[in-house]
């Protein structure tokens, strides 16, 4: 079974949240074991799309230049693993309605459906926040939570709000526990 494509939140997902808004590539640091899981989760799509609110732009706390050298650096750490990562969506203002760029707005996963004709019913939402899951929720995409970056401080609200069917550690262990919401 594969799905049509996985869909990765950014910080505190596949790298480290610090701080909330990182404006410096020399600050954009993966966890260790981001590829080892993604390389395993390849096996499961031959799409990987990053999905990332990054409001830091409208506020003036991240300068758009230096949000596009973070992810052409994305871009390369993926390339030279040969992992499909496929296009990298940024919401640019604080825009709450449902088909806004801001998860759990809908716009990133639209475009992403459009522009390289994704079934979303068949992809899996993977991040750290409360927003993921809500908008892999929202679009019928199965979803996995994780207890990195903000994951802690959401657990209790996920848990009471959302239908989530993965809680893992961490990426590396969702990635081994994939299996479990394949059935
Ligand atoms: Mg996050």
């Amino acid at each position: 079974m594969k799905f049509d494509a996985i869909f990765l939140d950014r910080d505190g997902t596949i790298s480290h949240d610090p701080y909330g808004y990182i404006n410096n590539v020399k600050d954009y640091n993966f966890f260790d074991f981001t590829f080892e899981a993604l390389d395993l989760l390849h096996k499961y799509s031959d799409n990987f799309f990053i999905v990332t609110n990054q409001s830091g732009l409208s506020s003036g706390k991240i300068d758009i230049n230096n949000l596009e050298d973070i992810h052409n650096y994305i871009f390369d750490e993926f390339k030279k693993r040969k992992l499909p990562l496929k296009n990298i969506y940024f919401a640019d203002n604080y825009d709450e309605d449902y088909f806004s760029m801001r998860k759990p707005g809908i716009g990133m996963f639209k475009k992403a459906s459009e522009e390289f004709n994704i079934n979303l019913e068949n992809c899996l939402m993977i991040g750290d926040s409360i927003v993921d899951v809500q908008v892999g929720n929202r679009l019928k995409m199965k979803t996995i939570f994780l207890l990195t970056g903000m994951g802690n401080d959401y657990f209790n609200d996920v848990k009471l709000s959302c239908d989530v069917d993965l809680v893992s550690n961490n990426l590396l262990e969702a990635a081994k526990d994939i299996k479990l919401i394949l059935q």
